[in-house]
């Protein structure tokens, strides 16, 4: 792999913003520069190592809470890319979040009442297994409010968004982006393997066929939601140890600019012998 490549994983693949997005028209199934998955997967290991001394200032550094949003159709590979990226991390260190059907508590408060609370405090890495994202989603795919009400939430998204920046969070947001075919094979193989077959639910099949419209909710939420301060990430997912790599490689490289460091130790710790 080439030096240049390996440097620009966050350029590549960040949503500009202010420009538009066609996600037919970008490759769901590439796998950069890496001549083999061996040298992927390689590749992968020494992220998570790296992921794991980051960590470890980040955490007590306590400076800063970073908010990591996933987001990706069914089978994206969203409980995987948690899985495969955080694993070595230090739990103590992270929370994970995973956003259902809102209660009848959480329908009667905005929508962004259960999302506030979820947001991980200072020295922390929370993830968000599906998010607010889902509003403007599901939400929308479904007319489940009027358009009148999901239009006006990708300016709130935004203005939440800066809130928490402007308070110490910092925001990464990857949208797996699988293509239609590669999800047909995801979910065969869910109904073909008794250890996967809890994880199909023959909803997913009546959103399958909603396709269509999910790209074209997603698209918005790529283009109107991708800001400087909280970007998206459009990441390949078609090939499981890629989709690993791009996001690992996208966290390590956030949290290197970050350069959190330990805390000065009290002064005076020289002449301590512990008797
Ligand atoms: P899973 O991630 O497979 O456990 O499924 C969670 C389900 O909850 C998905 O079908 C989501 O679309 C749905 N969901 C998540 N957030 C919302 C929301 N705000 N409104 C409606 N459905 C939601
Ligand atoms: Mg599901």
């Amino acid at each position: 792999m080439t030096k240049a490549h390996k440097t620009d994983v966050r350029s590549r693949y960040k949503v500009l913003p202010g420009t538009t997005v066609d996600l037919k028209r970008i490759d769901t199934s590439e796998t950069g520069a890496f001549k083999s998955p061996k040298e992927g997967k390689k590749a992968l290991k020494k992220r998570r190592k790296q992921l794991r001394d980051l960590q470890e200032r980040f955490y007590a550094w306590n400076q800063k809470a970073m908010l990591i949003v996933l987001q990706g159709m069914d089978t994206a590979g969203k409980d995987g890319t948690i899985k495969h990226v955080m694993s070595g991390v230090n739990p103590q260190g992270v929370t994970v979040t995973s956003f259902k059907q809102p209660s009848s508590e959480e329908l009667a408060h905005d929508y962004l009442w259960r999302i506030h609370k979820a947001v991980p405090k200072r020295s922390m890495i929370g993830i968000f297994n599906r998010s607010h994202y889902e509003d403007v989603l599901v939400v929308r795919v479904h007319n489940l409010v009027p358009p009148e009400v999901w239009e006006r939430r990708y300016e709130q998204i935004n203005a939440f968004e800066k809130i928490l920046v402007e308070n110490d969070v910092i925001i990464l947001k990857f949208f797996l982006h699988l293509s239609y075919d590669e999800q047909a094979r995801r979910l065969q193989a869910r109904l073909d393997n008794p250890e996967k077959r809890w994880k199909f639910s023959a909803n997913d099949l009546k959103e399958r066929a909603l396709w269509d419209d999910y790209i074209a909710a997603y698209t918005d939420a790529l283009q109107k939601c991708s800001t400087p301060y909280a970007p998206w990430y459009i990441v390949p997912a078609d090939v499981k140890w890629y989709r690993n790599y791009v996001v690992g490689q996208i966290i390590v490289e956030t949290l290197e600019e970050i350069n959190p460091q330990f805390p000065e130790p009290e002064r005076g710790l020289d002449a301590i012998k512990i008797v």
